[in-house]
């Protein structure tokens, strides 16, 4: 198949005269969302009430949606169930991976995860009091320190900062010959690059659906086991729908075969269904078609950089294989440059202490919007827009 790009581009509502690049935090709505939103709360919620469990597929959102980001990760059908959110899904990863490595007690995590990981990682050593060590190490040091002290290898792969890219492949075999066990964060890789969980031999992996994934602010997030270890599994979050039989409300917990035991509880389902209408739109696309693109429009906007833009610097990989799909730029005043720019329409975001980020959607964005965005980018520079006052003021969220 060829990813015909115009009609992905349809399928998002995208507000006039502005240009869109950080679908690597939020992406944009799907135009599909709204009829799927109108059906859940008119037809489902509001005519059947709780029969609509039953008798509107909501019981079956978790492992279907799941099956379809699958299909974008190299996973086996059955072998993802969608909920909660990515911090629980990764507590319940590496709580499981642990367990799986009983004689261990080093998580080898590295400098460029996203501060939400190591902070899971810590809360669940100080409730298991088990004497386990969070060991954090620079990302290129990350594959001498893997050894046999290692229970659990817990990375993400994309760098959210600098979008610098780890070798899963290889660093997965490597944790495996050193008996340590996969832990793999896909936040920025789902939707974003091609991922072969099952070729890469993952043991774990967790992602969530609201950044290239599209699925709304808040969308739920995913886990992946590996099939040969999921009925090994003993889940830690031991809630009610990963029971063998909810509905027998039995007094001991039992978890049934299969992915669903890493369900925890009820799941969102007005959540679920909008995630459900977003990934309507991947199934008209070969990842492979939005890699090739997601590289050719990076090089266009880092060609411009280079010849027009000396101010900044890059600070992502120049090699694409070492690369996500984002670019991210340092400048001592970035977040006031990024202000400038959204002040005129084009939408990047910023990460301290100096890094300028701009998402690569290809689903959504081509080459005219990244030229666009680096002819305000140049302005904003030679300018000195970033300047004036407005653009000082921090906000919240960045
Ligand atoms: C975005 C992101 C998160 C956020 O986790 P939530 O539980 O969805 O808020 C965690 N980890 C990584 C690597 C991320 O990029």
């Amino acid at each position: 198949m060829t990813t015909n790009f115009a009609l992905t581009r349809s399928f998002f509502h995208l507000p006039e005269g502005i240009v869109y690049l950080d679908g690597n935090s939020l992406g944009p709505l799907p135009k599909g969302a709204q009829a799927r939103l109108d059906r859940v709360l008119e037809r489902e919620w509001g005519e059947m009430l709780i029969n609509a469990w039953n008798d509107a597929g909501w019981m079956d959102y978790s492992v279907g949606i799941g099956n379809r980001i699958g299909r974008l990760i190299g996973a086996a059908e059955g072998s993802i169930v969608v909920g909660d959110t990515l911090s629980i899904k990764l507590y319940q990863a590496l709580a499981a991976a642990l367990d799986l490595n009983p004689k261990r007690r080093v998580i080898l995590s590295d400098t460029g995860n996203f501060p939400s990981d190591l902070y899971m990682a810590e809360g669940l050593i100080r409730a298991s009091n088990k004497n386990l060590e969070l060991k954090v190490v620079d990302p290129q040091q990350v594959a001498d320190a893997i050894d046999d002290s290692v229970a659990v290898v817990m990375l993400t792969e994309v760098d959210y900062r600098t979008g610098r890219r780890h070798a899963m492949t290889a660093l997965t075999e490597r944790a495996h010959d050193a008996g340590a066990i996969t832990v793999w964060d896909l936040a920025h890789s789902a939707g974003a690059i091609p991922v072969d969980l099952t070729g890469a031999k993952a043991d774990f992996a967790v992602g969530c659906t609201y950044k290239y994934l599209n699925g709304g602010p808040g969308a739920p997030g995913f886990i992946y086991v590996a099939p040969d270890l999921i009925d090994r599994v003993r889940p830690a979050l031991c809630g009610w729908l990963g029971h063998e039989s909810p509905f027998a409300f039995d007094l001991d917990y039992r978890p049934v075969t299969g992915i669903e035991r890493m369900r925890v509880g009820t799941p969102s389902i007005i959540a679920m269904a909008v995630l459900d209408a977003a990934l309507e739109v991947w199934d008209q696309v070969e990842m492979a078609d939005v890699r090739a693109k997601s590289l050719a429009l990076s090089q266009r906007f880092m060609d411009f950089v280079d010849r027009h833009c000396p101010q900044i610097s890059l600070a992502s990989p120049r090699d694409p294989a070492m690369r996500g799909s984002q670019l991210s730029f340092r400048f001592p005043a970035g977040y006031a440059v990024v202000q400038a720019l959204i002040a005129k329409g084009v939408i990047g975001d910023f990460r301290a202490p100096d890094l300028m980020r701009f998402g690569i959607t290809p689903l959504f964005i081509g080459e005219a919007e990244i030229d666009a965005a680096c002819q305000s980018l140049k302005e904003v520079l030679d300018r000195e827009i970033w300047r004036q006052p407005q653009f000082q003021q921090q906000k919240f969220v960045t």
